[in-house]
This record gives structure tokens, sequence and C-alpha cells, in this order.
């Protein structure tokens, strides 16, 4: 496994792999590295010649009260990951190589946004679609893997592919869950005891709500999920909680297509985001 962490460096073993003819599968991360990680390293291994992941935690998508600083890194832990599942190359830069300017111009999502995460963390989104603009060009992959977990950000990034004419496939691969239901996140590390213990009714209310939306009644289905999730008491609350059409994030309309259930939760140290995507594929 190569580990680069300069521009040049990057540019020059991509370089090299699309002379050779070798298809790149991409692997964008903020490290801390967990399955869920390596469920997207898989599918991108099976697809590609090369895997290429990136681990950078992008101050652009905190917004200014945020766990930017106390976001969990252990570049040690990560590196050996990512060397035992097969990584290639691993680019591993800094804010300053990322960001040496402050930026001429900055990607801003306008559509799938207003709602859920794009609602409760100003800018995220724009600093997401920002860093993936500069990684994308940098790594020109064939195919780049994202987690269905954050199925907004999927939606969102898969807006920004079609927008640009971006010559890359946007893949999505299912949330990879502990055995017990709980959706495995970097954040979970920060989770106490009687959180984590308690974090699994999250999947279990969305499992549940499943069954209910052949009733076709949002406001039942949205309050059931509250009263399981809230028979817990050690979360601090629901930061949001809501049903639309999928992927357009628009209200539910027609219940045939595909509609996400999407639920954020707030614990002492934790924010955890979870979804169930209901028809369709
Ligand atoms: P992160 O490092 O949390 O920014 O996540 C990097 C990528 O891994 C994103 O595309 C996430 O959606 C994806 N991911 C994170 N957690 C999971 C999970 N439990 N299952 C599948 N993909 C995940």
């Amino acid at each position: 496994m190569k580990i680069i962490r300069n521009i040049e460096a990057l540019r020059a073993v991509v370089a090299s792999s699309k002379k050779e003819r070798k298809t790149i599968g991409f692997v964008p991360t903020m490290g801390f590295l967990h399955e869920g990680h390596m469920a997207l390293v898989k599918a991108a291994k099976a697809e590609n010649d090369i895997v290429v992941m990136s681990i950078f935690v992008n101050p652009t998508q905190f917004g200014p009260n945020e766990d930017f600083e106390s976001y969990p890194r252990d570049e040690a832990r990560d590196t050996s990951l990512a060397e035992q599942n097969g990584i290639d190359i691993l680019f591993l830069p800094s804010v300053e190589t990322m960001y040496p300017e402050s930026l001429t111009a900055t990607i801003h999502a306008q559509k799938r946004v207003s709602v859920l995460d794009g609602a409760t963390r100003e800018g995220h989104f724009d600093g997401v679609l920002t860093v993936l603009a500069k990684l994308f060009h940098l790594v020109q992959p064939d195919g780049a893997y994202f987690g269905q977990k954050d199925a907004q950000q999927v939606a969102v990034v898969q807006g920004f592919v079609a927008d640009y004419f971006l010559p890359l496939k946007v893949r999505v691969i299912p949330t990879v869950r502990e055995q017990d239901g709980l959706a495995k996140s970097s954040r979970n590390v920060y989770l106490t005891e009687q959180e984590r213990a308690d974090a699994p009714v999250i999947h279990m209310a969305l499992r549940r709500a499943r069954m209910e939306v052949k009733e076709k009644d949002k406001t039942r289905v949205l309050a059931n999920i509250r009263a399981i999730v809230n028979q817990k008491k050690t979360h601090e609350k629901i930061v949001y909680l809501d049903m639309y059409q999928y992927p357009s994030f628009e209200p539910v309309e027609d219940w045939e297509k595909p509609i996400i259930i999407a639920i954020c939760v707030q614990y002492s140290k934790a924010r955890l985001i979870d979804n169930e995507i209901i028809g369709g594929a």
C-alpha cells in the first residue's frame, strides 16, 4: 500500500495508473475506520483494478459548534486497517494540503438540502461537495463509493455528479450494522455505556415503521417511531425525524415510489443518524 500525503505524488500515481489503463475505485472517508468503510472498499475492489481511499476530516463540512476538533482520529490504526483490507493507495492530506488558500469558488448545494442534515447543519453539504470536487479532480475515479447510511449525502452527490457531467459512477452500499442493529459509525465511540446499550432502539423503531408505512399515515408512522425511541431516556433529543420521497427529498405524495424515513438522535457527545428506505430497488 502506498501512503500519499501530497498532491503531486497523488497526481503521479493516478497518471501512471491511467497510463496502464487501470480503473480506479475511490472511497472518500474521514477515517477512524470500521466495517462500514470496509464494505465500500470491498465493492470498490470487486469493480476496479485499484482502490484509492482518502482519509480527511474536512473542516469545511463542520459548523462552528460541531465536532471537528473532537472527531475521532487514529492514523496508525487506520493505516494498518487500510493495508489489511487491500487498499492500494491511501491519501492522507493535511488541511493545508487540501486548502492551501482561501477558496475563490465553492460548490453550493441547493437541491435536496432544505431538510434533515441540510437544514440542521448549515453549510454542511457545501463543504462535502467542495471537498469532493477537489478529490474527484485529483483521483479521477471510475467509481466513487458511498454508504446508504448517509442517504442525503448520496442524493446530493448523485445530483452534483449528474449536474457537472462528472465521468464517474456513484455506487451506493447498504448500511453495515452492529449485531444489535446500531449502524456502524466512527462517532459510536463517543457513546457512554448506557447510551450504547440504548442506541439500537433507533434501528429497531425504523424497522418497525417499515410495516406501518402500508397504512399511508405519515403522522402516525413518525409518532410511533418517536414514541419507541423516547422509551429510552439516555439521548438528549431527536434532532430530526421525517419522511420524504427518495432520492428527491420532496414531500411524500406517491406511496408506491421509494420513501426514506430519516432520523438524527443527539446523545451527550455523539450525533447519530440512520434511515430506512422503503420501496423501490
Ligand atoms: P465517514 O468516514 O463517516 O465520512 O464515512 C465515509 C463513507 O463511509 C461515507 O460514504 C459513509 O456513508 C460510509 N459509511 C459510514 N458508515 C457506514 C456504515 N455503517 N455502512 C456503510 N457505509 C458507511
